[in-house]
C-alpha cells in the first residue's frame, strides 16, 4: 500500500506540495487527476525516491521511499520524459535495467517485444515520442514491478498501442496483484482503466474517492411511460438530475440500483435501461453544487 501522509515540499519558497495526502491499495489502478501545474509530476518524483519532501511521509508497505534502494526496486516508473543515455539503442537501454534489477525478467520481454513493434537495434533518441513511452513501457513491464508509475502515459500514444498497453497492465493488475499509479490531465483518458481516482489541485489531492463505492451509489436511467405521466420517486430516492425528450426521460438517481429498478418496475415502464456513468458524470453529480472548484478542474 502507498501511504502519503501531509507531504510539503518547497522550490525557493513556493510551495508545489502543500500537505498533500492519498492511499493506494494493493492492486489498484489509481488515477491521479489534476490540471498542469498541480503537483502530480512533484508526488511521483517522491513517491519514485527521486526528490525527498520537506516534512510528512512517503510510504510503501509501511517504510520510507528515500535512499531505501529495497523499496526503490518494487518501483518501476515511466516519467513524462523518458529518459535514455544519448545515443542507446532499445536494446542497449534494456541491458542496462537488466543489470540492476536482479528481477528483469528476459523471457517477459522477448514474449512482450512480439508486441511492440520496435526493432531493438533502434536508437531511443531517434523514435517518437509515442514510441519512446511504448519501448520504456516494454522494458519497466518486464522487470515485474510491484508497483507500476506512470506520468502522463497516454501522451503521443495512438488509440490502438493504448488499448494494448493497458491490456498488459490490466492483466498484470489482475494476475500479478500489480499496483498502478497513472496521473493524467484529463479525466477522461482514465475513464475505462482505474478504479480509484484522486483529484489534485495546487498541491493537494482534494478529493479521492474509489469508483466502485461511487459506482453503486449514483444510477442514470432512461425510460419512457404511457402517456406523459411519470412517477414522482422523490419521496424514496434522490433524484440529483432530471432532462426529458419526447417521452425519454433520463435521471441520474442516488441510492440502491436494484431498490430503484424493483420500485420503478411496478409503474409498468415502456423501456428502462439503467446506464453506466461515466467518471464525469459522477463527480459532478455527486459534488453537486458544492464544490465549484473541483468541477472547473475535472471538466
Ligand atoms: P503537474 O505535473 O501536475 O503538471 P508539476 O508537479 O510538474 O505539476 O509542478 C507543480 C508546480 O511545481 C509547478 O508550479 C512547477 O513549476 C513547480 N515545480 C516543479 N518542479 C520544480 C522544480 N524542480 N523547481 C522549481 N519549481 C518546480
Ligand atoms: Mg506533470
Amino acid at each position: 500500500m502507498i501511504e502519503i501522509r501531509n507531504v510539503i515540499k518547497e522550490f525557493d519558497g513556493f510551495r508545489a506540495l502543500d500537505g498533500l495526502n492519498m492511499t493506494v491499495p494493493d492492486g489498484a489502478v489509481y488515477g491521479l487527476v489534476g490540471p498542469n501545474g498541480a503537483g502530480k509530476s512533484t508526488i511521483i518524483r517522491h513517491l519514485t525516491g527521486i526528490y525527498r519532501q520537506d516534512s510528512g511521509d512517503v510510504l510503501v508497505d509501511g517504510e520510507q521511499v528515500f535512499e531505501n534502494p529495497a523499496v526503490k526496486n518494487r518501483i518501476a516508473y515511466i516519467p513524462d520524459d523518458i529518459f535514455y543515455f544519448s545515443n542507446a539503442r532499445i536494446g542497449e537501454m534494456a541491458s542496462f535495467y537488466r543489470s540492476i534489477y536482479p528481477q528483469f525478467d528476459s523471457g517477459r520481454f522477448k514474449k512482450l517485444g512480439e508486441v511492440f513493434d520496435l526493432d531493438p537495434k533502434r536508437q531511443m533518441r531517434k523514435l517518437s515520442k509515442g514510441m519512446q513511452k511504448q519501448a520504456a513501457f516494454w522494458m519497466m513491464m518486464s522487470l515485474r514491478p510491484d508497483i507500476l508509475v506512470l506520468d502522463e502515459p497516454v501522451d503521443g500514444l495512438d488509440p490502438v498501442m493504448r488499448r494494448q498497453i493497458w491490456n498488459i497492465l490490466l492483466n498484470a493488475v489482475s494476475e500479478e496483484q500489480m499496483t498502478v499509479l497513472v496521473s493524467s490531465h484529463n479525466l477522461r483518458e482514465l475513464e475505462d482503466v482505474c478504479d480509484h481516482v484522486g483529484i489534485m489541485h495546487k498541491g493537494q489531492v482534494i478529493l479521492e474517492r474509489s469508483l466502485s463505492e461511487l459506482q453503486g451509489s449514483v444510477t442514470k436511467l432512461q425510460m419512457a411511460f404511457e402517456g406523459d405521466q411519470v412517477p414522482d420517486i422523490t419521496g424514496r430516492f434522490e433524484v440529483m438530475n432530471h432532462t426529458q425528450l419526447g417521452k425519454v426521460h433520463t435521471m441520474i438517481v442516488k441510492g440502491d440500483q436494484r431498490e430503484l429498478g424493483d420500485y420503478l418496475a411496478t409503474f409498468h415502464p415502456l423501456v428502462m435501461d439503467m446506464l453506466p456513468l461515466t467518471l464525469e458524470e459522477i463527480f459532478i453529480y455527486e459534488l453537486g453544487g458544492e464544490n465549484y472548484e473541483v468541477k472547473d478542474i475535472i471538466l
